[in-house]
């Protein structure tokens, strides 16, 4: 059987799998992802090689990466992680084939899940899609003609960095207002904190420390906070995608990542917010998707891309 040892590298979580051809997941790991070095994250990897090869004797054909990075695909190149800085500009196809004397692959995380979802999941048979996956920060990939539109530069796909609010929120991407600053998973928690002021009987008004879940919770409990929090962040993805909608007139756009979780309380807001800006036209073409992949689309993509190279 050809399998592909798939690595999905978060910020926080480092996801290994083992997968076949057809998507199969035959062995996983997870634990966290190393912040100290570059050496510390090949002994890991190396170290997952190992755990892999001792509970399957499938032969691994290759190491295929996704990576939270701007990067260079083609020449296996982190160009610039910024959770991860000890990748900047490192070649880190040519280190680890080195190391484990595989063929190694890497693609940018966002794109990877596009292309897990494009094989596997909810966008199996698009060829022009829009996939968005909202998690701390909002990412993006464009699928044109069934392949990637990676831009010149490598750069395209930055849907979380769209403006939405000209004079908004600043941003880590040293812009102001960008649609991650509002539809992030990040952003919902920031959102309620701002708003709570004006709703003493929320169960979060007084809480100090709580997560996005939490806020989605509360919404589907009829909480006015939460769904306050629910219909703005709806609302403003709403804007971005409308804009994506008349620019790109997409077949679909494809919803993932923990954030998408909350599907049922801003999704209607969102679609409102398209009716209203976009063109009838590729509005009505667009259809949005829920991901269906989870956390799996990343290692997935990755091992696509894998078993397209090699066979
Ligand atoms: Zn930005």
């Amino acid at each position: 059987m050809k399998v592909v040892f798939a690595l999905d590298l978060g910020g926080t979580n480092l996801r290994a799998c083992l997968v076949d051809s057809e998507g199969n997941i035959l062995w996983r790991k997870r634990t966290e992802t190393p912040r100290a070095s570059l050496e510390v994250l090949v002994d890991r990897v190396g170290f997952l090689l190992k755990e892999c090869n001792q509970h399957n004797n499938c032969e691994i054909k290759a190491i295929s990466i996704a990576a939270p990075a701007a990067l260079n695909a083609e020449k296996g190149m982190i160009l610039k992680a910024p959770n991860l800085p000890y990748l900047d500009g490192v070649k880190i196809c040519e280190i680890l084939e080195d190391s484990f004397k595989l063929p190694c692959f890497l693609e940018n995380d966002a794109n990877a899940a596009a292309i897990g979802e494009q094989a596997f999941g909810a966008a199996v048979g698009k060829e022009a899609f829009i996939m968005i996956t909202i998690g701390t920060g909002v990412g993006g990939a464009i699928f044109v003609r069934n392949e990637i539109w990676r831009g010149l530069d490598g750069t395209a796909g930055e849907i979380g960095h769209i403006c939405v609010e000209p004079l908004g929120v600043p941003c880590g991407c040293g812009s102001r207002g960008c649609l991650e600053q509002y539809a992030s998973t990040s952003a919902v928690v920031r959102m309620t904190k701002e708003m709570r002021f004006k709703y003493p009987e929320s169960r979060l008004h007084s809480r100090l420390v709580f997560s996005s879940k939490e806020v989605y919770e509360a919404a589907v409990g009829a909480d006015e906070l939460a769904l306050k929090v629910f219909e703005k962040m709806g609302f403003y993805l709403g804007i971005g995608l409308a804009s994506l909608i008349n620019v790109l007139n997409p077949e679909a756009i494809v919803i993932g990542g923990g954030g998408s979780n909350a599907w049922d309380v801003f999704i209607s807001h969102t679609r409102e917010q398209i009716q209203k800006r976009a063109y009838n036209e590729p509005a009505e073409r667009a259809t949005l998707l829920k991901a269906t992949l989870g956390d799996d689309a990343g290692v997935l993509g990755a091992a696509r891309i894998a078993f397209e190279e090699l066979f």
